[in-house]
């Protein structure tokens, strides 16, 4: 009795797997025709991608998560991951120039190639990116994607990329794509809305990465490190800040986790022995990946709880 038992349930067992597998690889209820390939640079094309195309997109991403993006390099074997792909999504603006480089030694036949910047209103570089070796290739502010605003026109580019790779899918993506606009839209209005009482004209940054939101919403940003993670402020860098923070009551210094928080940390204290306040690091993310558990959307809208803080102190 108990051996028949278990024997039935091992056959149980074995052809639930069975069935797993089979549904893993082959899914006979949905489209038989294989996924659409997608290579994007990183991880906010990705989540783009991945929200408009569902099941029927495979989506790789080039740079690994949480990555600090300006310096970063392909090498070989991200050649064959763009040479395998079907659609490939750039952000443009300079950040991915090297993708260029790329297209001309692999076979293009059949790829589409879609730059989420183009016809986009560009910014150009700030201060603090200037003469950076890393984006000496452009000479725009490539940081469009932490713009609710701007990253709708991100993601419109990706869904028409889509449809035209894969028309039978067309109403599939296009109700996603609007899903996705509409949580962006949504956002933009937030952001509009919740920071249109602010006290301050000027957040301090780490990396100045808030362009887009600063000239949407209406306020500037101020650097502290140039584009890339390791590139060390001058003294009279720091001097400036520190007066400038001083002068405008500012804070509020933001960080993203990407980047070392040591000169954040040294300017901090020398406002607060100047001037006997309480300075507060803030995150403010790059959404370069998942991270503290958000995924892009739930960074963009910590970026704008953060903000407020900033720009709402009295
Ligand atoms: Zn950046």
């Amino acid at each position: 009795m108990r051996k028949g038992w278990l024997a039935l349930l091992l056959v149980l067992t074995i052809s639930a797997s069975a069935a797993l597998l089979s549904t893993n690889f082959q899914n006979p209820n949905s489209t038989p025709s294989p996924k659409v390939k997608v290579l994007a640079t990183f991880y906010p094309l990705a989540y783009m991608a991945g929200e408009i195309g569902g099941d029927r997109v495979s989506v790789r991403t080039l740079i690994p998560y949480n990555t600090e993006v300006h310096s970063w390099q392909p090498s070989t074997s991200d050649m064959i991951a763009v040479s395998e792909a079907d659609v490939v999504v750039l952000n443009g603006g300079g950040l991915d120039w090297w993708m260029g480089e790329i297209f001309n030694s692999i076979n293009m036949s059949g790829k589409l190639v879609v730059d989420t910047s183009q016809g986009l209103e560009l910014l150009p570089l700030g201060g603090g990116h200037e003469g950076s070796l890393a984006e000496g290739r452009g000479d725009y502010d490539p940081h469009i994607w932490l713009s609710p605003y701007m990253a709708v026109r991100q993601a419109e580019r990706i869904f028409s990329a889509l449809v035209e790779k894969d028309p039978s899918g067309m109403k599939y993506y296009q109700e996603r794509f609007e899903a996705l606009k509409e949580h962006l839209e949504d956002l933009d209005e937030r952001y509009q809305k919740e920071l249109a009482n602010k006290t301050k004209e000027v957040i301090i940054v780490a990396h100045e990465a808030y362009g887009y939101l600063a000239a949407r919403y209406g306020f500037r940003q101020q650097g502290i490190i140039g584009i890339s993670a390791d590139q060390q402020p001058s003294t009279q860098t720091l001097r400036d800040l520190v007066d400038m923070m001083t002068e405008n009551k500012i804070r509020v210094i933001y960080l993203d986790p990407a980047y070392s928080a040591s000169y954040v940390m040294a300017l901090k204290s020398e406002v607060e022995a100047r001037t006997g306040w309480y300075v507060q690091v803030m995150k403010l993310y790059l959404a370069l990946g998942p991270a503290d558990g958000k995924d892009y959307l739930g960074q963009l809208e910590a970026n704008l709880e953060a903000l407020r803080v900033g720009l709402m102190d009295p």
